[in-house]
């Protein structure tokens, strides 16, 4: 009966949709780039902070806006048995705060720089540099004031990050969206620039032009870019105190000399920013390789004291796409590395125990022991591109000696176990 056996071949079971396996052989990389972060940002005295992945519901519909699409799209739901609302986490900036408030953290002193790094999720339709479960490296800088020196710091160490990585060409688009003083004027000329126009948009932004007007200005819909030219800009009609943060950012910006694009229709997609809005791009990217700016009223929405706050989070697997889409090499990590082949069973017995003396002289030491012959061993060798091989057979087993064979030139050279380490790492420092 061919349907029976049909159904009995088992379709093997892959990865939930738009979430990916981070191989071995890419942890090279994920690894340099995490370095990368973390070195940086330490170096300017930010500390690490781990929250949970799951967080209840509220702290993102408060926070990110009701009418948000991270909130009413895309968030992933968690059934638990208690019934308690919980989600994964879709980005760490309110889960931060959270942290900030529930720890007491203003205690740390002022300003408290904070970062975290790990994965967030969206229930979006993936795409490129778009995942449903993707990584995410976060800055913050929450100050008693909101001083504009900090909305530059964290731009600079984005930068700084990419620039450890040889990625080429980034620049930024930076743009201000006001406070709550101004915020809402500008909302309002808005609202009525699109009203008579509403048979012009889409159907998303006709939606937008009542939960979340901003959001009209970030419309990648063709239909809708044409109107966008003619829409009032936000920065002619920012408060005095938000005009001068703006200039004074700039200004941070101009003297280290970072390059930036005025973007008017920059807005982002989360309703708790406030002030300066920042996106970072590379050379050949199409999306903004990370992005974030100033969110002054995020703590004191979910119960904490009015604490200004700005941050940024660069996306993980965006920077990793633009790695390879730019063809950066880097120096790889293991090529001081040694290959120890052993040949009978009274090397083999002893073989581990050579490799952890290896060990204890940081001699990185690669093998396939459960491989019996020779061929099998060195072919594994060749594979691992290893420079050095040893040679550790019954007879050098016995003599308490090593071979040690250049892979390149083939040259070979018995040396006594005692002295092996030193020998390798000569032999090393000479290639
Ligand atoms: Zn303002
Ligand atoms: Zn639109």
């Amino acid at each position: 009966m061919p349907k029976k056996e049909k159904k009995l071949k088992k379709e093997p079971i892959q990865s939930p949709k738009g979430m990916h396996d981070i191989l071995p052989q890419y942890q090279d990389i994920w690894n340099r780039v995490r370095v990368a972060c973390q070195e940086i940002s330490e170096y300017y005295n930010f500390k690490r902070i781990e929250t949970p992945i799951l967080e209840y519901e509220e702290l993102f519909s408060k926070t990110s806006g009701e009418s948000s699409e991270i909130v009413t799209k895309q968030m992933f739901n968690v059934l638990t048995p208690g019934k308690d609302k919980l989600v994964l986490r879709p980005e760490g900036t309110a889960s931060i705060a959270r942290s900030y408030i529930q720890h007491g953290l203003s205690q740390l002193g002022s300003p408290v720089k904070l970062y975290m790094e790990g994965p967030m999720f969206r229930y979006e339709q993936p795409q490129s540099g778009r995942f449903r479960s993707f990584h995410q490296f976060d800055l913050e800088v929450i100050s008693s004031d909101d001083d504009s020196v900090y909305d530059a710091q964290i731009i600079l160490i984005f930068l700084k990050i990419l620039e450890q990585l040889k990625i080429k060409n980034a620049s930024v688009s930076i743009n201000s969206i006001g406070c709550k003083n101004c915020r809402p004027e500008y909302r309002k000329d808005l609202i009525n620039f699109y009203k008579s126009k509403k048979n012009k948009i889409c159907d998303d932004c006709k939606n937008r032009l009542e939960t979340n007007p901003l959001r009209l200005l970030d419309c990648k819909e063709e239909i809708c870019q044409d109107l966008k030219k003619s829409a009032p800009i936000i920065v002619d009609r920012l408060c005095y105190q938000c005009k001068t943060h703006f200039k004074d950012t700039l200004e941070y910006l101009d003297e280290l000399k970072i390059p930036y694009n005025m973007d008017h229709m920059l807005v982002r997609g989360l309703d708790y920013y406030t002030k300066t809005v920042f996106e970072v791009f590379a050379e050949g990217a199409t999306f903004a390789l990370g992005g974030g700016g100033r969110y002054d009223y995020l703590i004191e929405s979910i119960g904490g004291k009015n604490t200004p706050a700005v941050g940024c989070a660069i996306g993980l697997e965006r920077v990793i796409e633009i790695i390879k889409l730019q063809n950066i090499q880097y120096k790889p990590k293991h090529e001081n590395n040694v290959f120890l082949i052993a040949i009978g069973n009274a090397a083999k017995k002893k073989s581990l125990g050579l490799i952890e003396k290896l060990r204890e002289s940081n001699v990185e030491v690669f093998e396939s022991l459960g491989k019996d012959s020779f061929n099998s061993q060195m072919k594994s060798a060749n594979k691992m591109a290893s420079p050095l091989a040893l040679i550790f057979g019954q007879k050098e087993a016995h003599e308490e000696s090593v071979i040690i064979k250049d892979m390149k030139s083939g040259a070979q050279e018995t040396i006594p176990i005692l002295k092996i380490a030193d020998a390798i790492k000569k032999r090393l420092s000479q290639l």
